[in-house]
């Protein structure tokens, strides 16, 4: 397929470097151009703007930061809808309001382009193995069109509703996860302060009803203090706030999230907003007098 690629962060690279090697015609456009680079030396093209990297496409892919930024790469002076040819799709993997996920597709609908929102799951591991869960919202024909290019990034590709259903699903994972790391952090430090072999532990968990991603996955960093990317707190804190505000318009109580979307504002607050997400260890450790 045609495609342009908007966003070379962490995820996006990897998933345009697989899109490449799969044999698509690629074309990228990175904020910071120089992340092009890379892409450029494996065979794609790069375009100066969103809607260059647009123009000529069958499927634009878009995967930044956050709500604002979406809107920025789609609808903004430069943005790809600019580009975009009658007929063709595009596909947010970033994860962002499902509310604003709908006001795009309607934005894009006027031009006679097909939105879908598939955000994913599985961490930068996920992006560059072509293992995420890619969650999406839309319409069932327009996945088919584009599902030769998803099957590439993700394991599973799995239609969750209408437009703005997959952000929902996404939400859901987010909610969990944040229970997840701090619970694998609590039990982390309990291990390390007990003095067990933590290894040995890790082994027999990892077989038992506590296996998860997070503990097979980033339990390491929480015993290393140490906690390089991954999936920046200050993501994942994001994502809370999308899922806390659906809650609340929902009246649905989701206190554990509300908890772990604070000790993250801590966290962003003490300037450790970049690292792995794992940090949560840091607060845990502390107050353990693990750590300083
Ligand atoms: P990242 O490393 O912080 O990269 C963000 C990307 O967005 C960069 O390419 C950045 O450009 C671009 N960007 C940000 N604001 C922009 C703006 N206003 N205009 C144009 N471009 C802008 O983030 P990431 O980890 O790749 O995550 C991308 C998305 O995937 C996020 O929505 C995140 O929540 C989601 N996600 C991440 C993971 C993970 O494990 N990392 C897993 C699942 C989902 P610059 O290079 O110029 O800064």
């Amino acid at each position: 397929m045609r495609i342009g690629f908007v966003g070379l962060g962490t995820m996006g690279a990897k998933m345009a470097e697989r899109l490449l090697k799969a044999g698509h015609d690629l074309v990228v456009h990175n904020r910071t151009r120089a992340k092009e680079e890379q892409l450029v030396a494996l065979g794609a093209r790069r375009a100066a703007t969103p809607a260059e990297c647009a123009a000529q496409r069958d499927l634009v892919i878009t995967m930044v930061a956050d709500t604002p930024d979406v809107q920025a790469v789609v609808l903004g002076d430069e943005g790809a809808v600019l580009g975009m040819e009658k007929g063709s799709v595009l596909v947010d993997m970033s994860t962002i309001s499902p509310t604003t996920t709908r006001r795009l597709a309607a934005a894009l609908a006027e031009h006679d382009v097909d939105m879908l929102d598939a955000p994913v799951s599985g961490g930068s591991e996920g992006a560059a193995n072509g293992t995420l869960s890619i969650m999406v919202g839309g319409e069932e024909k327009v996945l088919a069109r584009v599902r030769p290019a998803l099957d590439v990034l993700g394991k599973t590709v799995t239609h969750v509703g209408s437009i703005g259903a997959g952000q929902v699903a996404k939400a859901v994972n987010q909610v969990i996860l944040a229970g997840t790391y701090a619970s694998v952090a609590e039990g982390m430090a309990l291990a390390q302060a007990a003095g067990i072999d933590v290894q040995a532990a890790l082994r027999a968990l990892g077989g038992g009803a506590a296996a998860s991603w997070v503990l097979e996955n980033r339990a390491g960093n929480m015993l290393a203090g140490n906690y390089p990317l991954g999936f920046r707190t200050r993501l994942h804190r994001k994502d809370l706030g999308i899922a806390l505000a659906a809650a609340r318009d929902l009246g649905v109580a989701i206190p554990v999230a509300a908890f772990v979307e604070q000790l993250e504002t801590s966290l962003v607050t003490q300037g450790f907003g970049d690292e792995d997400v794992s940090n949560i260890a840091r607060v845990v450790r502390r107050q353990s007098g693990l750590d300083e």
